[in-house]
This record gives structure tokens, sequence and C-alpha cells, in this order.
């Protein structure tokens, strides 16, 4: 497998951009492989090597690359234009839509990333409590901005760094942490905050540090004590919204949050995110109340002709039926690899979601930390070497698409198996 054009491009790209890449979790050492074109379960890059993606963009693509549907529906949007400056049919309707399905979800704003989603969530819901603090789970990423940078999992845990340099103390002095599945842990940190706590923002399903599962009982417990507490409970749903069912990780495992962050998936592959909750607090958001915020790239009409694609076909075709019978399947599969070769490893995930851990299988942040991640990188590229895109971290999650086909399936399992031995 020759990388030549990859290598002299990361040369140029590395005087450029920082690390040669423009979002961190896609360097990967000595140099990434820069892409030219993707279709379906596969994406080539520059020198021509074809490999089979699950890392499809770290979560938006579940229908693959260059779906005919959602094409079809960019490019006829692209003939009417696609940035106007004004509402438009499209995002009411697609409003419509997501709050159909979230029931935790009455009112919603569109904004263009998951980093700006859960930003502006928090604002909310401190100016609807009116108190300052937060908790988020030790291992959570909820994007970039400064507030949820604290023990931040995905990319900034890759890199070892999951605090950030350039944040104010003063910025998260109000982020308090807590370890997921450990809702003792969690009443603690509320009792020592008494009354101070505006929200909890967690991932319902841990996506950022490899998929680590709620245990039975744990976001039920979350919920009773949030209500309680009056702290607005608020599920970061930008990887599981869409992933595990049509309502998301809510609809999964039957648990309402106050409010909603959404990104990846509802937008097609376009750029977007959405923070949603409870009327009241939705609407204090301005022009309607006193919580600032805005967006010049809000509600894009191609991000919402995409994502209004996007939902008929998982609706029409029942993906999630089918995709999540897939993931149950083929994460059997692997586990009987990694036994059969006696390994201490484990497999991890649900629905179309998936990762073997290099390690025992974590129940949060602390225990994920401890997997040798350092075997998973040589093991990473193995499987690109047999033509195999796996996310480039330990601390990220692989997943399916419904372009995998059973070919795609049965190489990738050969591959797993040849190279852990
Ligand atoms: N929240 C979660 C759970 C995420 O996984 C991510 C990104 O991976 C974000 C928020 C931030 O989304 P974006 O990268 O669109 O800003």
């Amino acid at each position: 497998m020759s990388l030549d054009k990859s290598r002299e491009l990361y040369k140029k790209a590395s005087t450029l951009l920082p690390g040669g890449v423009s979002s961190p979790v896609r360097a990967i050492k000595p140099y990434p492989f820069y892409t030219e074109s993707a279709n379906g379960s596969k994406i080539t890059d520059i020198d021509g090597n074809e490999y089979i993606d699950y890392c499809l963009a770290y979560g938006p693509k579940i229908l693959g690359h260059a779906n005919p549907t959602i094409k079809e529906a960019i490019i006829k949007q692209l003939d009417k234009g696609w940035l106007y400056g004004t509402p438009t049919d499209l995002e009411v309707n697609l409003a419509e839509k997501i709050a159909s399905l979230y029931p935790s979800i009455d009112m919603l704003r569109f904004v263009s990333t998951g980093t700006e989603a859960t930003m502006s969530a928090i604002r909310a819901a401190r100016g609807f409590t009116g108190k300052d603090k937060f908790i988020k789970i030790e291992g959570g990423f909820h994007g970039a901005h400064d507030a949820v940078l604290v023990q931040a999992g995905s990319g900034a845990t890759t890199l070892g760094k999951p605090d950030s340099l350039g944040i104010p103390a003063d910025f998260t002095k109000h982020t308090l942490q807590t370890p997921f599945n450990d809702i003792e842990a969690l009443t603690a940190v509320i009792e020592k905050n008494d009354d101070q706590v505006a929200a909890l923002i967690m991932e319902p399903v841990m996506g950022n540090i490899g998929p680590i599962l709620p245990e039975k009982g744990y976001l039920e417990e979350v919920r009773k004590v949030t209500e309680e507490n009056d702290i607005v409970l608020i599920f970061d749903e930008v990887i599981t919204g869409f992933r595990l069912a049509m309502g998301g990780a809510q609809e999964y495992y039957g648990v309402t949050p106050d409010m909603t962050t959404l990104g990846k998936i509802i937008g097609g592959g376009l750029p977007i995110g959405v923070f949603g909750g409870k009327k009241e607090i939705i609407d204090m958001v301005a022009p309607s109340g006193a919580v600032y915020q805005a967006g010049t790239f809000s509600g894009s009409p191609a991000s919402a002709a995409a994502g209004l694609a996007v939902l008929e076909v998982l609706e029409k075709e029942e993906v999630h039926k089918k995709l999540n019978a897939t993931g149950d399947a083929f994460r059997s599969r692997l586990t009987e690899i990694v036994t059969d070769l006696n390994l201490d490893y484990n497999v991890t995930g649900l629905a179309s979601m998936f990762m073997v851990f290099f390690g025992d299988k974590p129940l949060n942040y602390q225990e994920a930390l401890k997997c040798d991640k350092e075997s998973y990188l040589k093991f990473f590229f193995k499987m690109l070497d047999s033509g195999i895109f796996l996310p480039p971290s330990q601390f990220e999650t692989n997943f399916l698409s419904t372009a995998h086909t059973e070919e795609d399936i049965e190489k990738t399992l050969s591959a797993y198996e040849a190279n852990l031995k």
C-alpha cells in the first residue's frame, strides 16, 4: 500500500494546519491519509487506496457516504440557493419532525455544530434556573467550548490532554465532574453543591471514550435525582440521536430528559446542531426570551433539506431494526474471535456502535484509561493495511451503516481475526 501522495501533502499541510488537519481526531502519526472521495461503505485516499469505513466521519453517515436520496435532496436545494438569512419551511418541518420523535423536545433551536448545541443548552439551563454550576461526566465529550473541556474524552484524551490550555480557571470553576455509572458519586456532588447546580449534561451512552453503556437502572436513577433537586437534565445525543433509534437513547432506554442536544446524523452529513427541550426553557431563548443565542448559518437550508431526507430514509426503510440486528450479530462474532484467541480484550457497544477494548470492559472513564492504547494503535495500522479504516484511537466509537455489505462485514471480521492474532 503506497501512501506517497498523502505523505507529501502532509508535509505542506503541517506547515499550514496544526498537525496537518482541521480537527485533532483526524491526526494519525506519522501522517494521516488524505481523502479523495467516499461512496457507500468505502473511503478512498489520494493514493488510490480504498478502505471499508467504520469511522464514518465520527458518526453522521448512518446511511454510508454519498447516499443517493440525500444527495438528491441537497442538489434540489442547491438549485434554490443554499443560504438566505431568512426563515424557511424546511427548518419548521424538520423541527416538527424532531419534536414528534423526542418527547423531551417541545421546542428547539438549530445551530451549526454539536459544540454550539451543548454550549447553548448549558446557557439556556443556567438562564432558566438562575444557577451557575453544572455537572458533566468524567470523560464525556460535548464539543470544544471552554466550560466542557475538563476531563474531556475523544481527541483530548487520545492526545493525553483532557483539559485545555487557554481556558481561564474562572471559566471552568462552575464545571463539576462525576464518574459515569455511579449514582452515589452524583448524589454526593449534588449535596455538596446544594441548590447551586443548574444542569447535568451527559451522553446517555458514552461515545467518546469508546462506547460505554449505562448499567441497568442508572439513567432512571439519574433522572430521579436530577428531578428531585431541580437540576435540568440534558442528554447530549449528538452521537446517539437517530443512531440507537429514531428517538435516540431516550427512546431506547425509555428515560426522558428535560433538554436534548443533537447533531451529526440529523444534518445528513452537512453541518448542524440542535438544542431543544421543555417549552418553558426554550422559550427563554432570544428573541422570545433573554438567553441570547444566534448564528449566521443556523437552520441552513441545505442541512435542513439533508436532515429531512435522512429522516425519510430512516423511517421508510425501518433502518434501526435491521442495522441494530446487524450490530448484535457483528459484536457476537467479534466476541467469539476475541475469546477463541484467548485475549483479555472485550467487545462493547450496542445497536450500530462497537469497539474492541484492549482491556476490561470499562464502566467509566478511569477504567477506560487502563486499556492498552499503544497496542490498539498498532492494531489500527494493521487494520488500515488490511483495507479497514477504524477511528485511530481506543477512545472513539466504530459505527456500522446501511451501506456496509455482508461481504464488507466478512472481510472485516477476517481482518480482525488475523490482526488480533
Ligand atoms: N457532543 C458529543 C456527544 C459529541 O460526540 C460531539 C462531537 O463528536 C459533540 C458534542 C460536538 O459536536 P461537533 O463536533 O459537531 O461540534
